[in-house]
């Protein structure tokens, strides 16, 4: 499987983070072995200093697709979760300075946290939908999935014309504003509406 993700998907991190608004999705891949699942504690990695929490909505392709036009988009996942796309921040801003991928900033192992999936029936619309973020039992970052910039059904659209989706690929939909440094020992939890659906540690 792989994981694709949507940077600049909300105008105020694009905001916070001082970057241009896109004219179409800005994409970026991580491979299988940045899945962080079951709650497991994050370890910060020793090659950079300032890593940042981007809490997400993840929508899980349930059959394969290519070219899949937006009003077919949503027969192609049937379940959400909420992610952390966890960002190197420091060494991010040196790749793109120098013009450079983002992988090492963006992919590296743990950077995916997945929780469990949740079907998405269970809600009424999948463009009206809160979500937010606790560090230390304070919400840092909290976003509505109407406030997305490319919705959910253009996405799949736009990333399917270059990517064959296969069942078990993961989208990451891009994190509204708040991100910010983890710290040794901090605990996130992660809300889709009420319900916690990930907590773990920062160590
Ligand atoms: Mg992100």
């Amino acid at each position: 499987m792989k994981i694709l993700c949507v940077g600049r998907n909300y105008v105020k991190h694009i905001e916070e983070l001082n970057n241009q608004m896109p004219t179409e999705p800005v994409i970026f891949a991580k491979p299988d072995s940045a899945l962080l699942l079951k709650n497991k504690p994050f370890f910060i990695p020793d090659f950079a200093e300032d890593f940042h929490h981007e809490v997400e909505l993840v929508i899980r392709i349930n059959r394969i697709g290519k070219n899949i036009a937006s009003q077919f988009a949503h027969r192609y996942y049937d379940e959400i979760a909420l992610g952390i796309d966890f960002t190197a921040r420091d060494l991010q801003a040196e790749l793109k300075s120098k013009g450079l991928p983002w992988e090492k900033a963006k992919a590296f192992d743990g950077s995916a946290v997945l929780s469990k999936l949740i079907d998405k029936s269970r809600f009424e619309d999948i463009q009206n939908i809160n979500f937010h973020l606790e560090r230390n039992g304070e919400t840092v970052q909290k976003g509505n999935t109407s406030h997305m910039i490319f919705p959910i059904d253009q996405i799949i659209s736009h990333v399917s014309q270059y990517f064959t989706l296969k069942i078990g690929d993961l989208i990451y939909t891009g994190t509204p504003a708040g991100v910010g440094p983890v710290a040794i020992n901090d605990r996130l939890k992660g809300y889709i509406e009420d319900e916690r659906l990930f907590d773990f540690l920062v160590k």
